[in-house]
Formats: C-alpha cells, structure tokens, sequence
C-alpha cells in the first residue's frame, strides 16, 4: 500500500478533512510491471456534491476567514512540508504512474516551490486606486472567485496540483480536486500532507474516480464559480460546454504540438540535449513536450545524425531503474502511440531507443522519424509519446510557417545565435511560451504558462495565475 507513510485508509475521498470511505473501488496498478498496488475510491455526483459543500463551509468559515499572511503561512508550511517528503512522494509517483525516479523527484520538488512560491505571494496581490471625476475614490478588490474546481491529468499530477491549486488557494478560494483515475496517490498524499500542515478542514478536498462520472459532476457542478482543466481537447471541449451552462470561467491547458526551430548558427552542442529531452521526458507524455524538431537545411544532416545517435543509447526501463524513459500510463495510451506509430510507416525512421526490460509493462520505443512532411499527421496531431519528428526548411520565413502551421500554440523553441531573428520569432510564433536558446527552461514555477488555440487558454504559473484564480471588484465611492 504506497500511501502508509501518510496513514491514509485505503478507497477513500477527503471531504471536509475526513477521510470518507468509497462505496466503489478502481484497482491501480503499476505501469511497469502491471502489479496491483491499492484500491482507489470511485466518487460520483453524491461525493462531488458533499466536497463543494465542504468547500463552501470552508470559503465562509475558518479558511475564507484568515487574512493573506496567514494563507501565506499555512502554504508556506505545506511547502516545506512537501520538502520534507520529496523522496517518498517521488516513489509512490513513480510506482503509481511509471515516471523515472529523477523525473518523479523534480515533480515532487516543483510542488513544494508552487507552495512557497504561491505562500510568499498571497499577501502581495492588491487592487488599485483610479483617478475619476471629482468627488469620488475609486478603488478595485481582488477577491477568491468562491469554490474552484480542479481537474487534471495523469501526467504531472504533483506539478499540476501547485500549479493550480496553489494559486487557487493563495488567493483564498476553496478547491475541489479530481485527479485522474490514473494517478490519484500523490493528489492523496498532497491532501494529508497539507491537512497536516494546518490547511483547515474542507479547503482542499478530493474526490477521486472516473472522469465521465466524478470529473463530469464535477464540471457541471453549479455550486463551482472556476474550473480549472488541464487534459485533452476532446474532454477540454466538454468541460468548456459544462462551463457555459453555468456561465463560470474556465482554465484550459490542452497540450500542443510544440516546435524547437534549428537554424545553422545554433549552438548544437548547448542544443542537442534539449532538442531530445523535450521529446522523450515522462516518455513525451507532456503537454509542452517538443515533437517537431524543425532543421534548416544546411545543418539537417548533422542534426540528424547526432539526434539518430543519442536516439540510439536511449535506454527504456521500469520507473525504479531510473533509466532515460520509463513505461506509458497505461495499455490504452500505449494503444494510442502504437497507434500513431503505424501511421508514420510510410517515414523513414532515424532511430528507436531500446526497451532494456522483460517486465511486462506498457513500454515502447522511442521514436525519432526523419524528413517528415509539415502535413503528415505526425507533425500535427499530439501523439503523447516518446516520439519526434524531423522538419527540414530553408530560412526563416518557411520556419515559421511550418511552426506556426498546426492547430496548437503551447511552447516554441529558438536555437539560433541572431539576435534580430530571437526577437522577430519570438514576436511571430503562435505560441504561449517562446524560449529562446533553451526549451523548458528547467520548469519555471515562476513563469506564466498557458497556450493558444486548441491548447487552450487562460495561464497558470507564476503571479499571472493569481489574476486568474480571482475576480476584481470595482468600488467608486461619492463624497463630494
Ligand atoms: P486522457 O484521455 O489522456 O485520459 P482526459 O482529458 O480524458 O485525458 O483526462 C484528463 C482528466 O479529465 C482526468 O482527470 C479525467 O478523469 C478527466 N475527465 C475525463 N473525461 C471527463 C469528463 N467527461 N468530464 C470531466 N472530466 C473528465
């Protein structure tokens, strides 16, 4: 049972700090190995209903009542208390999910900088004064949108619950949390860590189950005033629809199909590592994964064949063995990359990496297919897979085209040492993030993250999230 060391009971849901007993169970299971590992609780509209309930109670009472310094401090307290537990958390994650120890450990590492980060800045988010007509004061609040809810996938559930409900929190919202049926255990332990820590009772609650019942009452909850998503358009389309009915405003991160552009000043060396992690990270089981790696001609084939070589050495294994990739989620996403795979036959494939395991898990080769065609379905569908593709272009106008030239707008990547070309594709790609010379830019807690067309919109990340997780008030005052 992975999560003993929080003394959680088995199948349960926390509503309003009470560990409450599923009427239902899922089965989880290991993704490297296909062991069984514990129950989960599967909740429905009843459990969805008592958590907004809690949440309400907590918005009007102990937690709605504390000032920003004091939220500050409970979050800080979690924060640190995250810290404290970076290992354990990195290994129920890695047994519950299959991502690489390292991997696991980074995202246990980011929840607790999402909790300082969102702790320091709870007191230092304030409304203005706006010069009006004579005889009056104008002046703005900031205040919680009420209850938030809270839906998100199975890919980086630690990052994405300080992401979002950290910022919920800091503004003094109360939440209601719905991991994914895939990967609950680390929400769980989040939500005993952080009751722990002195969050009041009914802050913070969690429901787990299936997302066509818990995540579906959930969204279209009328006692929810913000629901924040992140998962794929398909379900991101309906958790908007759901939205609507209730008029309330919705977060959505969608994923993408992300490019880095290469051009023939890059510093390949500074390059490479970056070109192949963002592809091949969480075995590209990432919204911001870079899928398309966009060459200029005169250096396609170095790039090329550097890629096909450390292509080659990568070593694919169980999530405890710590090697490059680890196993995808679960045998219907392995379906779907297997899937993408026998539709690129008909592309040259530059190299695979090595399955170096007999465990029977959801493992695939890493794949990188070289001279893909702009409008090849796997340079503009998101596979969620080790798997990345091969662009050639001639300049910079026919780089951006292609960049540009998909449904998505997540995250973009520059390798080039021109300063006037840095700015002017910065400037022109549709894309939330833009980094320049680097991909990633090691996670940044600190820095707004969000996409464009069917990634999404709204932004979480850094104090950008802040605005998004409250409503403005407007005050104008008369005096004379
Ligand atoms: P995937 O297909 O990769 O599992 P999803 O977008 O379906 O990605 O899942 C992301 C999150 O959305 C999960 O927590 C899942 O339970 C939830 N979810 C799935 N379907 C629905 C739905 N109809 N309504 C609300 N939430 C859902």
């Amino acid at each position: 049972m992975p999560l003993k060391p929080f003394d959680i009971p088995e199948a349960c849901h926390l509503i309003e700090g009470a560990w409450i007993r599923g009427e239902a169970t899922i089965q989880v299971t290991n993704p490297s190995d296909g062991a069984s590992l514990t129950t989960i609780a599967r909740g429905g509209k009843g459990q969805i209903d008592a958590a907004v309930i809690a949440a309400q109670v907590a918005r009007d009472g102990a937690w709605g009542k504390m000032t920003a310094a004091e939220r500050g401090r409970v979050l800080n307290r979690i924060g640190h208390a995250v810290l404290d537990h970076i290992d354990t958390l990195a290994q129920i994650e890695a047994l519950d999910v299959g991502k690489p120890l390292k991997q696991a450990r980074a995202d246990a590492l980011a929840l607790g900088r999402y909790m300082e980060f969102y702790g320091g800045a709870a007191d230092k988010i304030h409304g203005e004064t706006i010069p009006y007509l004579d005889g009056y004061t104008v002046y703005t609040l900031r205040e919680p949108h009420g209850v938030t809810g809270h839906i998100i996938p199975w890919n980086y559930p630690m990052q994405i619950i300080g992401r979002s409900v950290g910022a919920a929190l800091a503004m003094g919202n109360a939440c209601v949390l719905k991991p994914a049926e895939d990967a609950c255990l680390t929400a769980l332990a989040f939500a005993a860590i952080a009751m722990k820590a002195g969050l009041p009772a009914g802050a913070l609650n969690v429901v787990t189950g299936l997302g066509s019942e818990a995540g579906a009452a959930l969204a279209a909850h009328p006692g929810v005033q913000h629901m924040s998503f992140t998962g794929s358009v398909r379900t991101g389309e309906m958790i908007q629809a759901a939205a609507a009915k209730n008029v309330i405003p919705v977060t959505l991160e969608l994923g993408g199909k992300s490019p880095q552009l290469v051009f023939d000043d890059a510093d390949l060396d500074r390059a490479l590592p970056f070109l192949i992690n963002a592809g091949i990270q969480n075995a590209g089981q990432t919204c911001s994964a870079s899928s398309r790696i966009l060459v200029q001609r005169s250096v396609y084939d170095e790039v090329s064949a550097r890629m096909t070589d450390a292509y080659r050495k990568l070593r694919v294994g169980p999530a405890i063995s710590d090697l490059d990739v680890g196993p995808l989620i679960s045998a219907r996403q392995k379906k779907i990359v297997t899937d993408f795979l026998e539709r690129g036959a008909d592309l040259p494939i530059a190299a695979q990496g090595k399955i170096a395991t007999d465990a029977k898990g959801h493992y695939v080769q890493p794949t990188l297919f070289a001279d893909v065609p702009p409008d090849h379905t796997l340079a503009q569908d998101e596979v969620f897979g080790p798997v990345q593709v091969l662009i050639p272009f001639d300049d910079e106008t026919e780089a951006l085209h292609i960049a540009n030239g998909t449904d998505y707008g997540l995250v973009a990547g520059i390798w080039t040492g021109d300063g006037g070309r840095q700015m002017r594709l910065a400037k022109a790609l549709k894309s939330g993030q833009v980094f320049i010379n680097n991909y990633g830019a090691g996670g940044g807690v600190e820095l707004p993250f969000g996409g464009i067309g069917k990634s999404g919109h709204g932004r979480e990340k850094g104090f950008e999230a802040l605005y998004g997780f409250s409503t403005l008030k407007t005050v104008a005052a008369w005096h004379g």
